[in-house]
């Protein structure tokens, strides 16, 4: 058992009950939630659709969200490295995860001394890194970048070549635009998302036979060659889940091929309910790990010894130097 994480025994209590405590509880301990698009449904339910949530968004709008709350605690339903973003950027606030576990398969791929290690074998190399890494590894990058501004930062660079990480699908699909576009040269790391990765070429043979209309919705992170073959068959989009929304909301076309996480599938159906989402369903089991009960305990911790389980605490010094290529990133929104 992990030392960080509380041992307890879940609530059991049916939604709307848990609803009514957090309500409550956000307005007693002053706190503010801030839901991933790839929360289960019940979380990413906004508090107007009469559900909890008083953000929901991608992991950069959130963070951006939290710069600007009057509430002094944040309740981050996310993975580590969103919470620790929202942490760099409002160091003054008390960052809460539900649940410390909760992890992402590209952010522990890299560590800082890799990236010493990169510097050393590329000098002079500038080094962006994809927000979806921890803040010891940004503290160590020139830039961050989302999946939303990494074409415009990759491009905005005057040297031909660039070290691009940790994610490689997404920098194989970024190199090749790069490329074409100014001639740079993109250096990957070997790092992959354990959901969009499973996003093969034959994933989709089934769906497309039986909606032979849709469009794709491809994210950053799914494999090249998948997006490559997918795209030119049937139509679509490649982009962040940001441009994947705004494809969706300006398309006149009514079936959509998802490929990204499958609660994105919720939050798309939610917003265009006129339009039908088909996705093979692969869920990010980091992202699954919070749920209702780790939220209202995160909540009740708020104030008492048991907040330590939940608060991210980072070192001033990893904040400060972290601050650097995070702001940078945010010249670019
Ligand atoms: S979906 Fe992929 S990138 Fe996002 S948290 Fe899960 S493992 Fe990490």
């Amino acid at each position: 058992m992990d030392e960080s994480r509380q041992k307890y025994v879940p609530h059991t209590l049916t939604t709307q009950e848990y609803y009514r405590q957090i309500t409550r509880l956000k307005k007693e301990k002053n706190a503010v939630i801030l839901s991933h698009y790839y929360m289960i449904p019940e979380i990413q339910l906004l508090i107007y659709e009469g559900g909890i949530a008083d953000f929901l968004g991608d992991s950069l709008g959130l963070s951006l969200e939290a710069t600007k709350v009057e509430q002094q605690n944040i309740v981050f339903c996310g993975v580590n490295f969103m919470a620790e973003t929202a942490k760099i950027l409002s160091p003054t606030k008390n960052v809460y995860i539900p649940d410390k576990l909760a992890g992402c398969s590209l952010a522990s791929s890299i560590t800082k001394e890799d990236v010493r290690n990169l510097r050393k074998q590329y000098p002079g190399v500038p080094v962006i890194a994809y927000v979806n890494t921890y803040a010891e590894t940004k503290a160590e990058c020139d830039v961050c970048c989302t999946s939303r501004n990494a074409l415009s930062i990759a491009k905005s660079f005057k040297e031909d070549t660039l070290i691009f990480l940790p994610d490689k699908f997404m920098g194989e699909n970024l190199r090749r635009r790069i490329y074409a576009e100014t001639g740079k040269k993109l250096i990957l790391w070997n790092g992959t998302c354990e959901v969009h990765e499973q996003f093969k070429s034959d994933s989709f043979t089934s769906l497309k036979a039986e909606h032979p209309d849709a469009k794709m919705l491809l994210h950053w992170e799914v494999p090249e060659q998948t997006v490559q073959e997918n795209i030119s068959e049937m139509g679509g989009i490649l982009g962040s889940t940001n441009d994947i929304i705004n494809y969706v909301s300006q398309s006149k076309d009514q079936t959509f091929i998802l490929a990204s996480e499958c609660d994105l599938g919720s939050t798309l159906k939610r917003m265009f309910t006129g339009k039908e989402f088909i996705t093979p369903c692969v869920k990010c089991s980091y992202m699954k790990m919070i749920t209702l009960d780790s939220i209202l305990r995160t909540l009740q911790s708020i104030g008492t010894a048991e907040e330590r389980f939940y608060e991210i605490a980072l070192e001033s010094n990893i904040i400060k130097a972290a601050s650097i290529p995070v702001k940078r990133m945010l010249q670019y929104n």
